[in-house]
């Protein structure tokens, strides 16, 4: 599943992740579905001006819970969404790379 980056606003865009392991060589994966929207990039200018940066989230979901389980390396943080279309999701959003910080609401960046 591809599609066009989200123009949040503000220099801020956005990218679905989707949840689609090989199984045969990922097969604690099995019992898990694919998932289209597993989480998103959101690709900012740095906070310093200086370039370009990426920072990724993960939504909240069964599917993700089940992952975490099977895979405690890569559990992380996960964020809540609130509405799909338009996009909001919960907490703000924190850049650990950069300090970029603010919130998704009604398919918009707002700087925190
Ligand atoms: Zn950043």
């Amino acid at each position: 599943l591809t599609s066009d980056p989200l123009d949040l606003g503000h220099n801020h865009t956005l990218e679905w992740t989707a949840f689609t392991p090989d199984r045969a060589l990922n097969p604690q994966y099995n019992g898990i579905p694919d998932i289209d929207r597993f989480g998103a990039i959101i690709r900012h200018p740095r906070s310093d001006g200086v370039g370009e940066c990426a920072g990724g989230v993960v939504f909240e979901s069964y599917g993700a819970i089940l992952i975490a389980a099977v895979t405690p390396s890569a559990a992380g943080a996960r964020w809540n969404v609130e509405s799909w279309d338009p996009l909001t999701i919960s907490p703000s959003v924190l850049c650990t790379a950069c300090g970029d910080h603010g919130f998704i609401r009604a398919g918009r960046w707002i700087n925190a």
